[in-house]
């Protein structure tokens, strides 16, 4: 579904990305974990193209983009478009857009972006937020909300798009201890029906019994890449070891 070759990021003279390759294949759930630093949310808004990528290229559904200086692929608006509506992101922090209600924040998109008929963006809202045991609170607004419950809606909000990939940064983080549970189990819920997942966690528990793969990111690279069992249970370098120590 994605391929990533080589990518580059700097922030000025700064490299924060060093040449990252990855492919995550359709309904995968990949995991990266790593140090405060290594790279990992720039990565993640690079693959969106949050952040403009220095280098490298990346291929997904039929989008070719190179980053090298000098290339003429880099993505144009209307691409950046379509390739936003077809990657869903949810963030630490729940970015709900505070002035609509939890209903007009999910149908937002699918009729502003993809042009649905308002009808059938709520309908269709309406059975995700039933899903999620929010249905009742369609018209609250996001203050209203518990952080937990406010961060099941920013997912259904990026599910009401229908991505193809779901890109999760550290979503639970900023939650209380006991709502993390239900986001998890939501995202759990995902994984188990198929949806391609790249996500930054410092859950290590949800990573080793969600993931098909747990990726080490290490000052800029992809330092570890395996299934959970080998690179949780059986990290190769020190640094990892190092880190698990700390984390667990
Ligand atoms: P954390 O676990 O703390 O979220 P991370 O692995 O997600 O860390 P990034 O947010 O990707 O790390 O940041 C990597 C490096 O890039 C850091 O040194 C950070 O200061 C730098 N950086 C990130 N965004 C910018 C920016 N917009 N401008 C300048 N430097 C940035
Ligand atoms: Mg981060």
């Amino acid at each position: 579904l994605v391929r990533i070759r080589d990518l580059k990021k700097s922030f000025g003279a700064h490299p924060v990305l060093k040449g990252v390759s990855l492919d995550v294949h359709a309904g995968e759930v990949v995991s990266i974990i790593g140090a405060s630093g290594s790279g990992k949310s720039t990565f993640l808004r690079c693959i969106n193209v949050l952040e403009m990528p220095s280098g490298g290229t990346m291929d997904f559904e039929g989008f070719h983009f190179d980053y090298e200086e000098g290339a003429r692929r880099a993505p144009t608006a209307g691409q950046l478009r379509e390739l936003r509506a077809r990657i869903g992101m949810v963030f630490q922090s729940y970015n709900l857009w505070p002035h609509m209600s939890v209903l007009e924040n999910v149908i937002e998109a699918p009729i502003r972006v993809k042009g649905e008929a308002p009808a059938d963006a709520v309908a269709k809202a309406e059975e995700l937020l039933a899903r999620i045991g929010l249905a009742e609170k369609r018209h609250a607004y996001p203050s209203r909300l518990s952080g937990g419950q406010q961060q099941r809606v920013a997912i259904v909000r990026a599910l009401a798009m229908q991505p193809r990939l779901m890109l999760f940064d550290e979503v639970t983080s900023a939650l209380d201890p006991e709502l993390v549970g239900e986001v998890l189990s939501l995202m759990a819920s995902l994984a188990g029906e198929g949806m391609t997942m790249l996500l930054v966690t410092h859950e290590i528990g949800f990573a080793r019994e969600v993931s098909n793969r747990v990726l080490f990111f290490d000052q800029g690279v992809i330092a570890e890449d395996g299934p959970p069992g080998e690179v949780l249970r059986q990290p190769r370098s020190e640094r990892l070891k190092q880190f698990l120590r700390r984390v667990l």
